[in-house]
């Protein structure tokens, strides 16, 4: 078949997931070691399910923080890595090589409730809409790929990021790690009971394949970016296809038209 595959790894949306209090999952933190250890077993299980079913090459993206999370050392020998940062570009690796992306760890984008929601950066920023709709940094890699041609088949994280992936990709195959009862509360499954799930419902994509689509987002589109802070706001250097700057809807909101979703990165 010669089939290829993309796992990009989170860490937010895993089981028994929550971060620290009042501080998100940084690096140091008492659940960021557990955060990284199950972000290696639940990718593990859905490389394993690619594998189990004909996969020739599975490509695992660390994504959360600046690229460098996992003990690689710990997977199936036969993935690869995209690690670190510094490429430029948001989907680094990501080529019409693959046949689908699958999404482990993602979350959801600001939502009361939702388990350590955010998009790409916590302080930073409220909201981003494509078109008048709320996105996340799911749908945004998953246009990425999308734009390559490469199949949106999975995603696993909170029930509330799930809600939103089967809004945006109805057709993928999804499994919930916890249920989101605050930014850094929720009630989980087991970890190891997660990656069982996880294992199934992957089989389940692969084996569904055809079925499954690619997510684009139409070009050029309106992206509006409404930041935490007045000076963020005006420190955006977002501009038009005329080249002028994104114009203020509010003292924290910008909006504009681009041509191209990866111009936003
Ligand atoms: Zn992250």
């Amino acid at each position: 078949m010669g089939t290829k595959y993309c796992i990009s790894v989170d860490l937010e949306g895993l089981a028994c997931v929550v971060g620290a209090y009042g501080q998100g999952l940084a690096e140091g933190t008492k659940n960021y070691q557990f955060a990284v250890q199950q972000g290696i077993r639940e990718a593990n299980a859905a490389a394993k399910a690619l594998f189990d079913n004909g996969a020739d090459e599975v490509v695992i993206w660390d994504c959360h923080g600046s690229g460098i999370n996992l003990d690689y050392t710990l997977f199936d020998k036969r993935c690869k890595f995209i690690i670190g940062a510094g490429s430029r570009l948001r989907f680094p690796g990501i080529d019409d090589s693959f046949d689908g992306v699958l999404f482990i760890g993602y979350h959801a984008y600001d939502t009361p409730k939702a388990t350590l929601a955010h998009v790409y950066s916590s302080s930073t920023f409220v909201s981003h809409q494509i078109n008048g709709n709320e996105v996340g940094e799911l749908q945004m890699d998953a246009a990425i790929a999308g734009k390559r041609g490469v199949k949106t088949l999975f995603v696993s994280s909170d029930d509330i990021c799930v809600a939103q992936a089967k809004e945006s990709f109805p057709w993928v195959k999804t499994v919930i790690t916890k249920q989101s009862l605050a930014w850094n509360n929720c009630i989980s499954k087991h970890p190891e009971a997660v990656c069982d799930e996880i294992y199934q419902a992957v089989c389940d994509a692969v084996k569904n394949i055809d079925n499954a689509k690619v997510y684009t987002i139409d070009e050029p589109f309106e992206l509006t970016v409404k930041y935490k802070r007045i000076e963020y706001a005006q420190g955006c250097t977002l501009r038009n296809p005329d080249n002028t700057p994104f114009e203020f809807i509010d003292a924290y909101t910008r909006k504009g038209i681009l041509n191209d979703i990866e111009q936003y990165f």
